[in-house]
């Protein structure tokens, strides 16, 4: 059954697609009207240079584009922008390449009898999709067709599918690729400050006294943030807290080269001198706090001997550090995924609040607790994704905000869920019991980027249907896909996202998308015209239709961002962080939060949350003797390499094959040289490798870029119990040498 499947659109699309004639996607974006699409965004620009924000990474940069003959040519680093200042990284600039990859999915594609996909068209594909989702969910219940989102779509699509998803197709659980790099950040701030609100301007690099960065390569991850850094005038200490001596570590003033996983006892041990040596602001922890007397009981244990036995730094350097936190005016702490991606991570991120705010160091310049985001729309879709919160950072459990989002989309309260939606591994656990049945796939890759990939590939092929929305077709989980959906990418439609400072920017549409590939927006509201759920998304026109809507949701709330009007204001300010209230005039092109010390718990109280120290989820023993540490490769890969791997010059910036980073020391015990074809196992599957002999590895420890499509062969599937975010960061893996490399030229000779 279709259900209330207009026809008359289904016609319509379906002539057109039969006459392939290669205006389908222009006649669909251009004149949506004529579909009964409403205003669905497609104005191409005719400028000769127009400003974007970059679609990787959460630093969120303005490129410039510039045109030829109304072609997107090329791209150079926004001058004026507030974020990047005239710098771009590699990825940046290369971010037309992936829009003209042989591999684009030009139509849906579609699993045919003998198990290969072929070409389809919309309305078939269109058709299927209902059809079957529909048949699932009437067979096995409304909760067993679920969602996997992406970071990485403008926000008024992800707030589209969110809202299509939950209210228009009754499904219950949605989760994205956000839950891999921020969820541990959100529950943090949450628990901690009474919402998810990283507090930090980027100006704040610029400003510090005292940078710790923990568990963060930002030359190579951020390599923008570390030029802020470098801007930085006031000669700050850079500490760098990473089991790696990273190129960060080798850059800073300080390496602390702490054992994997001991951060929280660390950080725990810094507290408990503080207090001990009186270096604690009390009148801030009296009149901004609660929890302190209790945190520090907890802390008697964390003696600096005892820090000092589990972290392996020694005693003196661990007083000098607290010594500098304590006595420095201005702090800040920043850290990603090393902390994000741990068994325990949200009270390692809280343990660095804890630090900030028993030191004062919240809510001035060069201050604060600073989770550093990943993707580039991360923070769009933590206030706007509709999965673990309602829209606008708003609570499903709660009436009063139910009640609130059904009053501002028109749409009756029932239709909100009253509960929130599992977390994506609950979600793929739920194919293993039988109660996730149809999945919907969104822009993201995990039988590449899950972790333990084998698992999550098997359980994904037990799936009765699986569709995904991609800009290839040649992903590894399009390839195991029953339905594929051709979606336009970044630059090929409008939009904006949220960086890690809290800045709204504007996404543009700078290139045609190719084929008959759509907008991830266009595609949500065909879907939703096929499953018979068009009315309740009348309003939703156009992203900038959209974007307004959202706006008017976030009224009463921290993050509220009422008083930008439209895209025009965006544009012309560059970008502007929120809050900024209905009425606000811009007077600084950098805000942070928590200014007035006034936090958002009901008693505008900070809250110090603290654990006892977990221990890890699989240990090294003799058969797997080394700990396995994976991370991003260079500032030129980003993630799955599904878009960076299209582009020629990026290619050459970073090794083609996979290869594993081995301590010389463990290397010459195993007999292994660099270069030489060594086999990684862990308990749940091998890879093959070139050895990359290098100290910045310490001995029993190794390192595997994440980029490469077998590294999540060997990772263990692990997560924080607070906020179900994987634990990439460690598990046990035995190595071998398989071949030598036979050649005296071999890869890192040079650390030999
Ligand atoms: Fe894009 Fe991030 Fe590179 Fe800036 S640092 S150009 S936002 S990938």
């Amino acid at each position: 059954m279709i259900g209330n499947r207009p026809s008359q659109l289904s016609s319509k699309l379906a002539g057109l697609l039969r006459q392939r004639s290669g205006s389908l996607t222009e006649e669909l974006v251009l004149q949506p009207a004529k579909f009964g699409l409403g205003n669905v965004p497609g104005r191409l620009l005719p400028d000769s240079t127009t400003t974007v924000v970059c679609g990787f990474c959460a630093t969120g940069c303005g490129l410039t584009v510039h045109f030829k003959n109304a072609q997107a040519i090329n791209i150079s680093a926004a001058t004026d922008y507030p974020v990047n200042i005239g710098m771009a990284c590699p990825k940046g600039w290369e971010s037309l390449a992936p829009l003209k990859a042989p591999d684009r999915a030009l139509t849906p594609w579609l699993r045919n009898s003998r198990g290969e996909l072929e070409p389809t068209d919309w309305d078939s594909a269109l058709q299927l999709f209902c059809l079957r989702f529909k048949a699932i969910q009437d067979q096995y219940g409304p909760s067993s067709v679920a969602f996997i989102s992406t970071g990485q779509m403008v926000t008024e699509e992800m707030a589209l599918l969110g809202a299509l998803a939950k209210f228009g197709m009754g499904i219950v659980h949605g989760d994205g690729n956000t839950r891999q790099c921020m969820a541990t950040a959100v529950t943090a701030y949450k628990q901690s400050f009474g919402f998810d609100a990283p507090p930090y301007s980027y100006q704040d690099f610029e400003e510090s006294d005292v940078i710790v960065l923990v568990g963060s390569n930002l030359c190579i991850a951020h390599p923008i943030l570390w030029q802020r850094v470098l801007r930085n005038r006031r000669r700050p200490e850079i500490i760098v807290i990473d089991p790696r001596r990273t190129e960060t570590a080798v850059a800073a003033t300080q390496h602390f080269a702490i054992h994997p996983k001991s951060d929280l006892v660390l950080f725990y041990g810094l507290a408990h001198i503080l207090i001990r040596d009186g270096l604690v602001k009390a009148e801030f922890i009296e009149a901004h706090t609660e929890g302190f007397d209790e945190f520090k009981k907890h802390l008697l244990e964390y003696t600096p001997d005892f820090v000092s036995s589990v972290t392996g730094i020694k005693v003196e350097r661990i007083e000098h550090l607290a010594g500098l936190i304590g006595k420095k005016e201005r702090v800040s702490f920043w850290w990603t995924m090393g902390v994000n991606q741990s068994h325990e991570g949200t009270r390692v991120a809280q343990s660095l609040i804890n630090l900030a705010l028993m030191t004062g160091n919240m809510g001035r310049p060069g201050t604060g607790a600073n989770s550093i985001t990943g993707q580039c729309n991360a923070m769009g879709s933590r206030l706007f994704s509709n999965t673990t919160n309602l829209l606008g950072g708003h609570d499903f459990k709660s009436r009063e905000h139910r009640q609130k989002i059904a009053g501002c989309l028109g749409i009756e309260e029932e239709l909100i869920p009253s509960e929130n939606s599992w977390a994506y591994d609950q979600i793929l656990s739920g194919i293993e019991t039988g109660a996730i049945k149809g999945l919907w796939i969104i822009g993201t890759n995990p039988s590449h980027s899950w972790i333990h990939q084998k698992g999550a590939r098997a359980l994904l092929s037990k799936l009765d249907f699986l569709v995904v929305q991609d800009m290839y077709w040649t992903t590894e989980t399009a390839q195991q896909a029953h339905l594929v959906f051709p979606a336009a990418g970044w630059g090929e439609k409008e939009g904006t996202f949220i960086n890690s400072e809290r800045r709204i920017g504007l996404v543009k549409k700078v290139s045609k998308s190719p084929g008959e590939s759509l907008s991830d927006f266009s595609i949500f509201k065909l879907v939703a015209q096929y499953w018979g759920c068009a009315e309740l998304f009348q309003k939703w026109t156009s992203p900038e239709v959209v974007f307004r809507l959202l706006a008017r949701l976030t009224i009463g709330q921290p993050c509220d961002f009422s008083g930008i009007v439209d895209y025009q204001m965006i544009d012309a300010e560059n970008g502007i962080q929120w809050p900024f209230p209905e009425g606000t005039k811009l007077t600084s092109r950098q805000c942070r939060l928590f200014e007035d010390g006034v936090f958002y718990h009901p008693n505008g109280r900070a809250r110090f949350i603290f654990d006892r120290s977990r221990s890890v989820p699989e240990a090294t023993e003799e058969k797997y003797p080394y700990i396995l540490l994976t991370g991003r490769g260079t500032s030129a890969q980003w993630h799955t390499q599904t878009r960076t791997a299209k582009s020629e010059v990026l290619r050459t910036l970073y090794p083609g094959g996979i290869y594993v980073e081995i301590n010389p020391v463990d290397a010459e015990k195993m007999g292994i040289r660099s270069g030489d074809v060594v086999r990684v196992c862990s308990r749940r599957g091998r890879l093959e490798a070139r050895a990359f002999l290098t100290p910045s590895v310490a001995s029993g420890q190794v390192f595997i870029p994440m980029h490469y499509a077998t590294t999540n062969q060997l990772t263990i599937a692990s997560f924080d119990p607070v906020s179900r975010q994987p634990a990439y960061k460690h598990c046990a893996v035995s190595i071998v040498r398989l071949k030598s490399s036979g050649a005296s030229k071999c890869i890192g000779k040079d650390f030999n």
